[in-house]
């Protein structure tokens, strides 16, 4: 099985009605998912109008995720977990610095914006992902709170892309909250 490294990103292309699988090698790692039409990469996953078509905080086993233009871009046909986080941007340069307050160091966004630069895709478009086997909610008083993910060894979700697509995937850098448990560990794909 193909691996993405701890604390990096790959990008792949995938025609319409092909699949990929993500798979949490070790348990409790955060992929996170963005997805750009291949001919247009303006057209890209949105989460906020999935959140909106779903009517839900986290999406499921038959739901699609819909890009910018409200049409599905990918669907979950198979998902051993059910606990994926919609609300949360990739970790990035300015929420280490500023955040978290240590200092320089990259995230998701930085090594999507490295996987997605040979297929013509600039930082500018990466938007907000999809967080696979991250495991986020709302308290009460409407607090967000990252919990460690119920993900274990082995366990995956599987997308079907609905139109043809060049998709990011980063294996989550994060090792300072509960997001991975505290270790950044590998995530494997298969196509
Ligand atoms: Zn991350």
């Amino acid at each position: 099985m193909p691996i993405i490294a701890p604390k990096s990103a790959q990008a792949y292309r995938l025609a319409s009605g092909e699949q990929i699988t993500i798979v949490d090698v070790e348990g409790a790692q955060v992929a996170d998912v963005v997805a750009f039409n291949q001919t247009d990469p303006a057209e890209r996953l949105s989460q906020a109008l999935t959140r909106v078509n779903l009517w839900k905080s986290r999406p499921r086993q038959g739901d699609s995720l819909y890009s910018m233009r409200n049409r599905p871009i990918l669907s979950i046909i198979r998902d051993t977990v059910g606990v994926h986080d919609l609300s949360f941007a990739p970790c990035n340069r300015l929420i280490y610095r500023d955040h978290f307050g240590v200092g320089d160091r990259e995230g998701c966004l930085e090594n999507l914006a490295r996987a997605l630069q040979p297929h013509g895709i600039g930082p500018e478009l990466i938007t907000d992902p999809l967080n696979v086997f991250m495991h986020t909610s709302v308290q009460p008083d409407d607090t967000l709170v990252i919990h460690r993910p119920v993900s274990r060894p082995g366990d995956s979700i599987t997308l079907r892309a609905e139109i043809d697509c060049i998709i990011g995937i980063s294996a989550c850098a994060e090792d300072i909250s509960d997001c991975n448990a505290g270790i950044c560990t590998p995530i494997g794909v298969e196509i």
